[in-house]
């Protein structure tokens, strides 16, 4: 790989990796996680993943409902060093249910790496996040994991991917065995020969038909395994750094998070191949890292993340400029300053204050409500950022109240957590009672559990008649003002006010969108 990035260590954007792990549940995110954090250092002892429930977590498990459940709720970023690198990693939950709260994650990075089970190939979960990564055209780097238990074929896998994702691959390492017999990776353009068994050095070999494959591989395996390696290093093109960032092409990499293989690999991949922070895509023009001016977008918000002391802290990846701790910013929605007194970093378990930060920076910003998600600051400039979006939620309830006398506090904590994006809250215009959507319905368990927790209020939830919604828009006001006189029962408004229209089934929606095909009827939404 001769095009590498050039990274002066005085150069503190140059030095950047902002990026997430993609995977299907049991892939091996978390375990790949703790190596990495292990190998940069920012922790003593990589926890063996032991059962999920009691295990050394390098998440913060704060919340009683992601301990009960042993899954993964919450996002959060790990900042650590390696090499010359700052490596921001940004964990996404583990469980389809927090799926948006992924998809908010990724507009946050400039490249992934997506982990594969070696045995299970692309599962379904691995596929979907993928093509949130292909909308922004982000750069991936595959590590195929699991490589010490029983395998498919390296070309059976990379032509799954080729396939099923349309994505060109190139290997980088090749295996040798797999399973019981999985000896290391032999990398097939500098021909070293990297061995499973820690106590051996690296060696430079000739090449496949070297003597050392005898004495790595079964007798019965080695032929085919010269075969297929031969045939490897002969389709491989010289590596084409451009379609790598354009989110074309993929090198891949073989090991065993598990047992520490390939997995320094994949990280001098990142700081040598995984672009710096990227430019980043504002209303009126393309705000770029390098510029003087700090900016920031906002696309995550976490409450009490440390339940001796109630806080909520915004997590904002700064974009471009640099954040010094105690500047005023702009908050760009309301026109108001507001002061970055206690800006922070995450590492595994710690946090710290920043003093200052650059673009490809995620920093916490400790508030008191002020700040939602989607939310863009400055310096004053009067950008706004794209691109952390919103979408039609697929199950919608109306909440049930236990105490009438407090309607108003429930509005108050509802807003509060449609601003973190725990769920989306709809007001209906007939007056009744509000309704929440969510993509899963854990997220339910969450707001209900939140709602007792942090606000005393107990809440039950209420099937609606609707199944669908989507948010409307029109050119002509006139139009939709048709459109919404005629809807008064199935119309709700949004956290900003927009019109959202709600629908029984599917078949009504489209319906109404041939009744109306003026009309734009929307199941993703940009946060403004
Ligand atoms: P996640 O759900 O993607 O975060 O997956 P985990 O990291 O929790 O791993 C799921 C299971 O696979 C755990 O039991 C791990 O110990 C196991 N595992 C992860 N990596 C490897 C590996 O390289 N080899 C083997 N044999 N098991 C692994």
């Amino acid at each position: 790989m001769s095009e590498q990035n050039n990274r002066p260590v005085s150069d503190p954007v140059a030095r950047r990796r902002t990026f997430a792990i993609i995977s299907h549940p049991d892939a091996g995110k978390t375990t790949l996680t703790e190596k990495f954090l292990l190998f940069g250092g920012a922790i003593q002892l990589a926890g063996e993943v032991k059962a999920k429930r009691n295990r050394v977590s390098t998440r913060s498990d704060w919340m009683g409902i992601e301990k009960d459940r042993g899954i993964s709720v919450v996002t959060s970023v790990m900042t650590f060093e390696y090499g010359d690198c700052v490596f921001n990693l940004l964990d996404t939950p583990g469980h389809e249910d927090f799926s948006e709260d992924t998809y908010r994650t990724l507009t946050a990075v400039d490249s992934a790496i997506m982990v594969i089970d070696a045995a299970k190939g692309i599962e379904d979960r691995t596929r979907k996040l993928f093509e949130v990564c292909r909308m922004r055209d982000i750069p991936i780097i595959t590590f195929i994991n699991k490589l010490d238990r029983e395998s498919q074929n390296p070309f059976e896998l990379l032509d799954e991917i080729e396939k099923t994702l349309a994505l060109d691959t190139s290997p980088v390492t090749w295996p040798i065995g797999q399973g019981k017999s999985f000896a290391g990776t032999y990398s097939l353009q500098d021909k070293k020969v990297r061995h499973f068994n820690e106590g051996e050095a690296d060696v430079v070999v000739s090449g496949p038909e070297d003597a050392l494959f005898d004495k790595l591989l079964p007798a019965s395996d080695v032929a085919t395994w010269r075969e297929e390696t031969e045939l490897a290093a002969e389709a491989l093109q010289p590596f084409d750094y451009k379609a790598f960032l354009e989110g074309h092409l993929t090198p891949v990499y073989f090991g065993s998070a598990l047992k520490n293989f390939g997995v320094r690999d994949l990280m001098d991949a990142i700081a040598a191949l995984a672009p710096p922070p990227r430019d980043q895509e504002a209303d009126s023009r393309m705000i770029s890292a390098r510029e003087k001016n700090m900016s920031g977008f906002v696309f995550k918000i976490q409450a009490n993340m440390d339940p001796n002391h109630r806080d909520r802290i915004a997590f904002m990846r700064v974009c471009s400029g640099k954040l010094s701790r105690g500047m005023k910013v702009k908050l760009v929605r309301t026109g108001k300053q507001m002061s970055l007194s206690a800006p922070q970093f995450f590492f595994a378990q710690d946090r710290a204050l920043a003093d200052e930060a650059y673009a490809g920076d995620v920093v916490g910003i400790p508030n008191h409500g002020t700040l939602r998600i989607g939310d863009t600051l400055t310096e004053g400039e009067e950008i706004l950022f794209r691109g952390v979006p919103s979408f039609a939620p697929e199950i919608l309830r109306r909440i049930k109240l236990q105490d009438a006398m407090k309607a108003k506090k429930l509005r108050e904590a509802l807003q509060q957590m449609a601003e973190e994006g725990v769920v989306q809250v709809f007001i209906p215009q007939d007056g009744s009672a509000a309704i929440v959507g969510v993509v899963g319905a854990l997220q339910l368990d969450v707001l209900a559990e939140r709602m007792r927790i942090e606000y005393s209020l107990p809440i039950a939830f209420e099937p609606v008649r609707f199944t669908v919604c989507r948010w409307v828009t029109c050119s002509e006001s006139a139009e939709l003002d048709k459109f919404m006189a005629a809807h008064r029962s199935s119309l709700s408004s949004d956290l900003d006010g927009a019109p959202v229209f709600m629908a029984t089934s599917p078949f009504s929606l489209q319906y109404e969108a041939e009744r109306f095909p003026k009309i734009e009827f929307s199941d993703v939404k940009d946060y403004q």
